[in-house]
């Protein structure tokens, strides 16, 4: 005997697409050492247009998501 549970392709569906978006918000409040590409100086930075605190060159950092396919 077999039920139908009615939903079931959205709720899952809504379940797989869960952990992008959490990737997602995590890689954006993430924070990463990077280098000055004009000074050389190591600063703090994160997802999203950052100003160097020594030169005040703005470094466009960019996050990606790699997923295994
Ligand atoms: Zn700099």
């Amino acid at each position: 005997m077999s039920a139908n549970f009615e939903g079931l392709d959205d709720l899952l569906n809504a379940l797989e697409n869960q952990p992008d978006a959490i990737i997602k918000k995590a890689a954006e409040t993430q924070e990463f050492e990077i280098e000055c590409k004009k000074c050389g100086k190591l600063f703090t930075a994160h997802s999203g247009k950052n100003k160097c605190p020594n030169c005040g060159t703005i470094t466009n950092l960019t996050v990606e998501i790699k997923k295994e396919s």
